[in-house]
């Protein structure tokens, strides 16, 4: 296994100004920056403060359901010739990683103060998320989301409804996530004294993307030590998981970074931001992104909601750069492939997402990951919510 090139990178704080490398900023309009520097003071003394992060880590505990385990799969690796685990994110209360970051988030905004939660939603898995931190903190919540998605993830608009929370339409542009991201930072300029911004993954201007992947780092923290204690003190060789906005795999890279295992970031090959992207600004950062020849943001395309987004969080665009993560591109059928396999070998129907980086591990198993190899795979999430889908596409 070759050494990564910046062995060593910690995954720290960026720079003052919210730079991984090149990558990230605070690219916003004047009336945000206060707002944007409130939030990270804010995050940064409630980070540091061991009330916080009792009660947070009491919640994640109590509320989430954390420890979530880590899962050796004997069949699946028996198949493919490596040593898999998992660690099982899908057992997660709402059955995500995204309630690791909105618990925090929401018990951040009742530190602040704040009365009110927007946030903005694609297929709907971040709304419902952060309609059900609003629940258990007490906060007002309004979603913003596409008028074509409100039409196509009918169930989840119900279910964030039952939760307390309105949803908005947004009927402007592509109608589509993008849309939905721009109206809630409107919502926040004009809101900013009473409402937070809960951003769903590790992107956005600075501190977005350094909080979230700081609220998603029990992933990778509890991963590396149950690793150790299934491996005999050892890492595993690889490390997987799938990249929409990156925060799943941000979380579980964070607690491996300061070792030598091979980290690598799976994203849909519709929506490869980082592989097939360029520099650009979005949403209040610089990362890479699906442009078109005149620079306009494209859509993204893939089986899985969840990895539809045109751009990355700015840390994945600089792990590449720098070398120390690796990502490569899935499927959509070979990610449906990958599905089937894991629930006939082991009884666990994951999510489209984390489908990609076990299509990418079947795919590899043998070639750029040799026989022998031990793999962590990040399972971000179950398979319930697409089932409807999975049903259509494999009929
Ligand atoms: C939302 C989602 C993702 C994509 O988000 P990241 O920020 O890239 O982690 C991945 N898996 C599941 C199950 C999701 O719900």
């Amino acid at each position: 296994m070759a050494v990564p090139a910046s062995f060593g990178a910690t995954m720290g704080e960026p720079s003052p100004t919210g730079r991984f490398g090149e990558f990230g900023g605070r690219f916003v309009p004047e009336s945000l920056i206060a707002a944007c520097k409130e939030l990270e003071g804010a995050f940064r003394s409630a980070w540091g403060d061991p009330g916080f992060r009792g009660e947070y880590a009491r919640l994640l505990r109590d509320y989430a359901g954390r420890p979530t385990p880590v899962t050796e799969c004997r069949r699946l690796s028996d198949r493919l010739g490596v040593r898999v685990l998992l660690k099982r994110e899908d057992l997660t209360h709402t059955g995500s990683h995204k309630i690791n970051n909105v618990v925090g988030q929401g018990l951040l905004a009742r530190t602040m103060g704040k009365r009110r939660l927007v946030a903005e939603t694609g297929a709907g898995q971040h709304g419902v998320a952060t309609a059900t931190a609003a629940a258990l903190f007490g906060l007002e919540c309004v979603i913003y989301m596409g008028t074509v998605d409100v039409r196509r993830q009918e169930l989840n608009v119900f279910r964030m409804n039952l939760l307390g929370a309105e949803v908005r339409a947004v009927d402007s542009g592509s109608r589509t996530l993008k849309d939905a991201i721009n109206e809630a930072m409107r919502d926040w300029v004009a809101t900013v004294e009473t409402t937070h911004y809960c951003l769903g993954s590790v992107m956005g201007p600075h501190p977005y993307p350094w909080m979230v992947r700081e609220l998603q780092r029990v992933i990778g923290d509890e991963a590396r030590s149950q690793c150790r204690e299934v491996l005999d003190g050892a890492d595993p060789d690889v490390v997987l998981a799938c990249v929409g906005g990156g925060s799943n795999a941000a979380g579980t890279f964070a607690g491996f970074v300061d070792t030598r295992v091979d980290l690598v970031g799976v994203e849909a090959a519709g929506g490869a931001a980082i592989g097939r992207g360029v520099p650009g600004v979005v949403h209040g950062m610089r990362s890479q992104l699906l442009q078109d020849e005149d620079g306009q943001v494209v859509e993204a395309h893939s089986i899985s909601a969840g990895l539809d987004y045109p751009g990355v969080g700015p840390e994945h665009a600089y792990l590449a750069e720098v070398g120390r993560a690796r990502y490569v591109e899935a499927g959509d059928q070979e990610v449906l492939d990958a599905l089937r396999l894991l629930s006939e070998t082991e009884g666990i129907i994951p999510a489209l997402e984390p489908a990609h980086a076990l299509a990418y591990l079947i795919r590899a198993a043998g070639g750029e990951i040799p026989t022998g190899s031990t793999v962590l795979v990040t399972l971000s999430g179950r398979g319930d919510k697409d089932a409807a889908e999975v049903m259509e596409l494999l009929r």
